[in-house]
């Protein structure tokens, strides 16, 4: 290897080395200097990072190198998370002897003797906090070490700046109690954040119409989220191989018990949104097969008829059919219409069965007048079973009707009404001649990190930050335009998060991090503990005393007082320092660093925080600091996939940070995350292009070293050259400043190449001696954010000035 030039991980320890001696990475305020602050959201330490946090660091800390090298003054920490359910979840589970989760560490490469260790959630910290440092320092990350530190009460400073945010936030009316609908985890027994989710990130609680189909007595209740669509119902279905449950249930507005009909799911459902649920007795789905119900809105009887589709998961386990604007109706009932077998089995009139047409209801311009039918017929869907096809065209029509759909005269007094707006004027009518009912649902499916399916409760007494409000809103939206971007096509979806987004339940029962100061049976959850984090890493250096947990004695006593100096300028330094019995001078230094420092001009994260974190983190500066210090930048980056495949934890294809490293070293890990893609389509590293880079920073290593033949007689290639390395350098740095990348290395790197071998072969193989110095250099330069060691290697041997 030596021979071919250098050894990668040679140089790569040696130049960290040299980094580290020389402090290269620690930040100082100097004023009259352009600052650059950077940062990536604390990762959670419950396993060892993968590929997927090495992209989101990276792509901040390239553009913290780049800055550094355009002259700005580069402030660029890392904090680690331990706040939250999943480290106590994993623990519990060790403990139990769970196979799975030991089955995990011991893929991790967790001794077999080691892993009783896991059944204490601490251990997790003290094994992977140290790995994660290990992993950064190993990928030459550029961090000012100095200011990293946990979350939760094991640190006791950062604990007393999440409790002087809270008491804050409270005091502005952020923080409300009440009753509110959660995505609640029926076996923990507690709210379940995005965070603590196997599956279903980002869904929330959603309000289905539960229909009542009098028979009787008694009614069978089917649950929707298209209450229009009562004008097309022909049949209701049920599945006769359940067993259903007749329950006594007061309706949602009040009002004497009813009688109804559901699955047992939905009756459990019912009692955790708060309602009494009384079960009665069981009734076989069988026996309701044939019978005739009055539909609501339509009030003519329709037949219940047998059906296999239902997701007794969502809903009551009962659905309505409309088989005009339902695929899955139009299917089943066509299916059922021709199986002699079926029919006679259940003694329903084949004659009677196969008179029910779809009837039209809505008319969209650009479909006919049975939208469900032709999406069907187009996808050639002929069975019940083709759930992919029929998610499709379910999807398909409902779009196009809800959008564009106008209801037909079919419809009675809302004919013409749009779609959109007849769902709402429906749904209400509905309720109030009291044939309608609510019933919450996840919006999609969720899985628990204990995979436990998820349901939605109404908690009455949970405390919640008020991102529903409309005045927090209506300062946000103006607050976001004021942002760059990166990139700046994300800037639709951050306006429809912040009008979208609910009242976040911000607490939990158990699990590890800071407890509410004002009800200290609430743990603080871990999206809500982190949302103006950045403001802590401007003073961290002095409250951690350079430990993870702090032991500095005096920011052990921190109050509301010493946050409000520093982050808002209130009160009298003298008197809070005395308090906490350390020098004025240190306080005013820390009001200076911060103001420094902040805002932050660039927060980096996995797309998927658009949604929650990083939206939170826009509101929680608006609601405790001044305008002028609110975030300036948010950068995202889509969810990475290995060699074209998606990384996914629970279908254990990760690849760990420290594994890609061992396989490729640092510089080609870090240059393979920067060529995978920018933008949001989803980002892909690509082992080939790794290896290939390997074999071309090599040359690039022995032609920058080598002695070359030059001349000092100019020519005027020398003059073409001379502007094809500009315009690179240009067409690099806006790249560059738009975290574009993937487009930096095309234009700073391969384009450059090419012009340099096309420059040689017009110079007779002899460059001029001042171009080729020059080339030499601005190629290392450019080269530098993303392969730093090799770059500093050849920096060194040009006899470059300091480091690169
Ligand atoms: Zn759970």
């Amino acid at each position: 290897m030596a021979a071919r030039g250098y050894d990668a991980k040679e140089i790569e320890a040696k130049w960290q080395r040299a980094w580290a001696r020389a402090r290269l990475y620690e930040a100082k305020p100097r004023p009259g200097k352009k600052k650059w602050f950077s940062t990536v959201p604390y990762p959670y330490v419950n396993s060892y990072q993968h590929l997927g946090f090495g992209i989101a660091f990276l792509r901040a800390e390239f553009q913290s190198r780049y800055r550094r090298m355009a002259g700005y003054n580069v402030l660029h920490p890392q904090g680690f998370h331990c706040t939250g359910l999943p480290i106590v979840g994993a623990a519990k589970r060790v403990a139990e002897g769970d196979r799975v989760q030991i089955e995990i560490l011991r893929k991790m490469g967790v001794p077999e003797k080691g892993i009783r260790k896991f059944a204490d959630p601490l251990h997790w910290i003290e094994v992977f906090v140290p790995a994660t440092v290990e992993d950064l320092k190993a990928l030459g990350a550029a961090i000012d070490w100095r200011r990293s530190f946990i979350t939760t009460d094991l640190n006791p400073p950062y604990d007393a700046f999440v409790k002087w945010q809270f008491r804050r936030l409270k005091e502005g009316g952020y923080v409300r109690t009440g009753t509110h609908p959660v995505i609640w985890c029926p076996k923990d027994q507690a709210p379940i954040g995005d965070h603590d989710r196997l599956e279903g990130e980002g869904e929330t609680p959603t309000e289905f119409t539960l229909l009542k189909f009098p028979m009787g007595e008694r009614a069978l209740v089917a649950a929707t989220i298209r209450p229009e669509t009562v004008f097309g119902q022909t049949n209701l279905w049920v599945d006769p191989e359940v067993a259903y449950v007749e329950v006594r249930v007061r309706p949602a507005g009040g009002g004497s018990p009813e009688t109804w009909i559901v699955n047992p799911a939905a009756a459990q459902k019912l009692r955790e949104q708060g309602r009494d649920v009384e079960v009665v007795r069981q009734i076989p789905g069988s026996d309701l097969v044939g019978a005739e119900v009055i539909a609501p809105g339509i009030n003519k009887a329709i037949p219940v008829l047998p059906a296999t589709f239902i997701d007794q998961a969502r809903g009551t386990g009962i659905v309505t059919s409309v088989p005009s604007d339902a695929p899955d109706d139009y299917v089943a009932l066509r299916e059922l219409q021709g199986d002699e077998a079926r029919l006679r089995q259940y003694r329903l009139d084949p004659e009677r069965m196969r008179a029910i047409e779809p009837v039209p209801i809505i008319r969209t311009e650009g479909w006919g007048p049975l939208p469900a039918k032709e999406s069907v017929e187009r996808l050639g869907i002929r069975s019940t079973s083709e759930k992919e096809a029929l998610k499709r065209a379910k999807e398909e029509v409902y779009r196009a009707g809800y959008y564009a759909g106008v209801m037909s005269e079919n419809c009675g007094p809302f004919a013409g009404m749009r779609v959109e707006i007849a769902k709402e004027e429906v749904k209400k009518q509905l309720r109030a001649n009291g044939q309608a009912d609510v019933l919450w649902e996840p919006s999609g499916e969720v899985i628990c990190r204990c995979a436990t399916p998820a349901i939605v409760k109404l908690v009455s007494d949970q405390w919640f930050l008020a991102y529903g409000d409309p005045e927090w809103k209506a300062r946000a939206h103006p607050a976001l335009e004021r942002m760059t971007l990166y990139p700046e096509a994300a800037r639709k979806q951050f306006h429809h998060t912040i009008d979208w987004l609910n009242d976040w339940p911000c607490t939990h029962h158990r699990g590890l991090g800071t407890k509410l100061p004002w009800d200290e049976h609430w743990v603080i959850e871990s999206l809500s503990d982190s949302t103006v984090y950045m403001a802590y890493y401007t003073i961290a250096h002095v409250l951690q005393g350079g430990d993870l947990k702090s032991k500095v004695p005096w920011a052990g006593r921190l109050d509301d007082a010493f946050f409000d100096f520093v982050f808002r300028g209130l009160g009298d330094a003298g008197a809070i320092a005395k308090a906490l019995k350390v020098p004025p001078k240190v306080l005013q230094d820390l009001r200076r660093e911060f103001t420094y420092w902040y805002p932050v001009d660039l927060r980096h994260t996995g797309k998927d925080l658009v949604q929650n974190h990083m939206t939170f983190c826009l509101f929680n500066h608006i609601a405790l600091f001044p305008e002028e210090q609110w975030p300036r930048g948010f950068g995202i980056i889509g969810h990475l996939a290995l060699g074209g495949k998606k990384m996914s934890k629970s279908k254990g294809n990760v690849w760990y940070l420290r594994d890609a490293m061992k396989a490729f070293g640092a510089d080609l890990v870090r240059v393979g995350l920067a060529n995978a893609g920018d933008g949001l389509d989803d980002p892909s590293f690509d082992p080939d292009f790794a290896e290939s880079m390997g074999d071309r920073l090599r040359e690039w290593h022995g032609f920058a070293t080598a002695r070359v033949r030059t001349r000092t007689k100019s020519l005027p290639i020398d003059r073409w050259f001379l502007s094809a390395m500009s315009r690179a350098i240009l067409e690099t740095r806006r790249a560059m400043e738009a975290m574009e990348y993937r487009a930096a290395l095309r234009h700073g790197y391969f384009d450059l190449q090419a012009a340099w071998s096309w420059y040689v072969r017009r110079s007779s193989g002899v460059p001029h001696t001042r171009l080729l110095r020059r080339y030499r250099e601005v190629q290392t330069k450019i080269l530098a954010p993303f392969v730093p060691h090799v770059a500093e290697e050849v920096w060194s041997r040009l006899k470059g000035r300091g480091f690169v």
